[in-house]
């Protein structure tokens, strides 16, 4: 579905990988997906349906074979600054503190310190981690390194926020606290989201809307706008309406694989 006024443009793209044994293998096959500015979108979907490969064509990680990319009105060659990238494992430095490894970007980039300082301190309030500014990696749980690279991924201001299954090593307890928390976070900052998960729950609690993607070869198979109002809380799970927008995902793999 295409809008005019899109921020990330995604046309008619395609990927396909050749394997080792020769064998092409298409994992996105004529992607075509819209996503308005400020947007909260999941991308759903059991394993191997190529959410990591699309959020990665999003992010300039890796080449599209054919199509278009493109934030802003600008086409996606590579990496850029304005675009932030949380993945399962937050991959933070041992031997800086949170605060050193959440800043991390002033040291490298041209980046004002202060401002990248108080936007830490800021972010570090919303997602519970204020008084451990000091503390080291290895001193926290894992949902709390989940919370510094999120937070890591936000300092130096990006435009797009691309996650990929960021909860998925957590156990179900810190994994609903994170949601909410991440719901708080962007709520604050207003980024562009795309969100790669395989668990329905977290793609309707969290979403704007919900691309469902099916696999062999990779595709968009539903669309689906989440109109719940915000903040929502985690007893909404448990309401009737959650429970239809859950159903309508879920349909789509009743045949397939099982999703959680
Ligand atoms: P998901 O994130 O939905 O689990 P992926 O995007 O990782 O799926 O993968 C989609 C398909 O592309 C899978 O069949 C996977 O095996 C294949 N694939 C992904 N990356 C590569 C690669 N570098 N080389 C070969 N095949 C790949
Ligand atoms: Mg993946």
């Amino acid at each position: 579905m295409q809008s005019s006024n899109a921020y990330i443009r995604i046309d008619r793209a395609s990927k396909s990988f050749t394997t080792r044994s020769g064998e092409n293998i298409v994992a996105l096959s004529e992607i075509d997906l819209s996503i308005d500015k400020g947007k909260f979108v999941t991308l759903v979907g059991p394993s191997g349906c190529g959410k990591s490969t699309l959020l990665r064509m999003i992010g300039g990680l890796i080449n599209k074979s054919s199509g278009s990319v493109a934030i802003s009105g600008e086409e996606v060659k590579g990496p850029t600054s304005g675009i932030g990238m949380v993945f399962q494992s937050p991959v933070l430095l041992p031997w800086r503190t949170v605060m050193e490894n959440v800043t991390v970007a002033a040291d490298i980039g041209n980046f004002d310190r202060k401002t990248i300082n108080d936007r830490a301190t800021r972010y570090l309030n919303i997602v519970g981690l204020a008084g451990f500014e000091n503390k080291y990696p290895s001193e926290l749980s894992g949902g709390m390194q989940q919370r510094v690279g999120i937070t890591r991924a936000l300092v130096h201001d990006p435009k797009v926020l691309l996650m990929d299954e960021p909860f998925s090593a957590l156990d179900a307890m810190t994994r609903d606290r994170l949601q909410v928390e991440l719901q708080a976070l962007w709520m604050a900052s207003r980024k562009t989201v795309v969100f790669v998960t395989h668990s329905i729950q977290e793609a309707v609690f969290l979403a704007d809307r919900v691309i469902v993607l099916a696999p062999r070869p990779g595709r968009v198979v539903d669309d689906i706008t989440i109109d719940l109002p915000r903040p929502r809380t985690l007893d909404l799970i448990n309401s009737e309406e959650f429970g239809k927008y859950a159903g309508a995902v879920r349909r789509h793999f009743e045949a397939e694989e099982v999703l959680q």
